[in-house]
């Protein structure tokens, strides 16, 4: 059995071919500049990497190129796409409808749709991609898999924000949010390490977008990103939390409107608008050692942020069993990990500097033998749960 695992997005495509059982990646990819010309970088199995100029002008035409490279000529890994049994959509808004995966049904797609409002950037090129492999698959099962459903557990009184009560009840303004999928994955994983009935994980997705999430007993009881994934942890370009008086502030100063603010806020700060030099954090790393000053200001700004989440987490679950880095920068930045943990002794949270350079794949621990907490490297899976919970739900169906 194999699952076709996407990620549609505006103007992008992302896929991967996974059996569900063994976690093994027959093929993966990423579909970009689709409405414009088309490009797909493919890779079969970890070891032939392919780069292809392919006309895209919709999603349809995408879609179909990665079912053809999947099957055709000396890329194929599959005779025909009936060796595909399901696909599983990840879908970034899930709303308060959703608070597991699901079958995709009429009445899922439509609830997906009324949620266009709170990701208009997302929703509609998720659904895009549904409907058009419910065409081009008519017999097949597509599951849906929310990055907002892990967090549907927290409490009112954390995903309430502090303003007129009738605007959560009509307008549905309130905390959801994300990358819930790597959440869950990382969390379970680390009660598995850790190898307990009640735990207390605070999990620390650290990537372009980056949020941290605290887990009580398997459960988010809270999280940094809010209505939107702005929220929260200083990003590759986005601000993170900000004093929402700034928004006047900019449109009186610099004539900006919310729109403006927005692509401000969300593609011109973090990272990226403090250090002046790029997104990525390995190039503002570098900048940093050669003494570079808004590339250290930037580093210790991003690292300030994570440690302010980390106490006030532990402060919600009254204390912590389990530290846990996972994504770009938090499985491959030993610097942010150290930075992060050094100063939190008082907690007794203890790096163990020397493991925590140490270059390994899989899941690890980097603190200390003395330490109270565990602190671990948790490589993030989101494609594998995706495929894992589109096979469980196909199999119960
Ligand atoms: P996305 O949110 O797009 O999935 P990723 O989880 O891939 O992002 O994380 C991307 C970030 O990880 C970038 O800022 C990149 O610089 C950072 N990163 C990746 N590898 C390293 C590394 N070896 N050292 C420092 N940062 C790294």
């Amino acid at each position: 059995m194999l699952i076709l695992v996407l990620n549609a997005g505006s103007s992008s495509l992302k896929y991967q071919l996974i059996n569900p059982k063994t976690a093994e990646v027959k093929a993966s990819g990423l579909c970009e500049r689709i409405g414009i010309d088309g490009v797909m970088k493919h890779e079969i199995a970890e070891h032939r990497k392919l780069e292809i100029e392919q006309p895209m002008p919709t999603h349809k035409e995408a879609i179909e190129f990665v079912l053809n490279i999947l099957t055709h000529d000396d890329t194929k890994v599959i005779e025909n796409i009936n060796e595909i049994s399901a696909i599983g959509h990840r879908v970034v808004h899930g709303g308060e409808y959703f608070k597991k995966s699901t079958l995709i049904t009429k009445d899922v797609l439509q609830k997906i749709e009324e949620l266009i409002p709170l990701a208009p950037l997302h929703n509609p090129a998720h659904i895009l991609g549904i409907k058009i492999c419910q065409e081009l698959m008519a017999d097949k099962p597509n599951v849906a898999v929310f990055d907002t459903a892990f967090h549907q557990t927290m409490p009112e009184e954390n995903y309430l924000y502090a303003v007129p009560h009738e605007d959560y009840i009509e307008h549905h303004l309130r905390k959801y949010g994300f990358h819930g999928t790597s959440h869950h994955y990382v969390s379970n994983e680390a009660i598995n390490m850790l190898n307990k009935k009640e735990s207390k994980v605070i999990v620390c997705h650290l990537g372009n977008g980056s949020s941290i999430c605290a887990v009580k007993n398997g459960k988010s009881i809270d999280t940094t990103m809010g209505l939107t994934p702005l929220e929260g942890l200083v990003m590759g370009t986005r601000s993170g939390d900000i004093d929402a008086g700034v928004i006047p502030y900019l449109m009186d100063r610099k004539g900006m409107n919310s729109h403006e603010i927005v692509d401000y806020l969300n593609k011109k700060s973090g990272i990226l608008g403090v250090s002046g030099i790029s997104s990525d954090l390995r190039e503002v790393l570098k900048e940093a050692e050669d003494g570079d000053h808004r590339a250290k200001i930037c580093i210790e700004m991003m690292c300030n942020r994570i440690k302010k989440y980390i106490c006030s987490y532990m402060g919600q679950l009254g204390g912590a069993d389990a530290i846990c880095f996972t994504a770009g920068i938090g499985e491959n930045a030993d610097v942010i990990r150290e930075k992060v943990c050094t100063g939190l002794e008082f907690l007794g949270l203890e790096i163990d500097k020397k493991e925590n350079k140490k270059r390994k794949s899989g899941n690890r621990e980097i603190q200390k033998d003395s330490s109270k907490i565990k602190i671990f490297v948790i490589p993030t899976n989101e494609e594998y749960v995706i495929a894992k919970d589109t096979y469980n739900l196909v199999k119960k169906a």
